[in-house]
């Protein structure tokens, strides 16, 4: 095998992103949008560099200048690091989980 598919973050922490996407139609239009993008995401692993609970959503070396957080409920559930394109096309390069959750090491 030498395809490197990985896993959707969907696929391995279902109930995060359920909670995530949920948060993010409540934000608006603009957000619900970001809501489909982000049910696509693929998990490449834990974060070597913020540490536990962040989750890598792009590849290794991605750069993320720019951060923002989601909320639900009052709360603060993540921190999107961000990675900003030619075309000003925001893609999610980490997910922080600042919810407190207890995630499950990816099977
Ligand atoms: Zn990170």
């Amino acid at each position: 095998m030498t395809t490197d598919r990985r896993p959707r973050l969907a696929d391995v922490y279902p109930g995060l992103v359920a909670d995530i996407v949920r948060a993010l139609r409540l934000e608006g239009p603009k957000s619900a949008s970001f809501a489909e993008t982000f049910q696509e995401l693929l998990f490449y692993g834990p974060c070597p560099d913020h540490g536990p609970p962040c989750l890598v959503t792009a590849p290794p070396g991605t750069p993320c200048p720019a951060m923002t957080e989601v909320e639900l409920d009052g709360e603060t559930l993540a921190m999107f690091h961000l990675d900003v394109d030619d075309t000003a096309k925001m893609s999610i390069t980490h997910v922080e989980v600042l919810d407190g959750r207890e995630l499950d090491p990816p099977a």
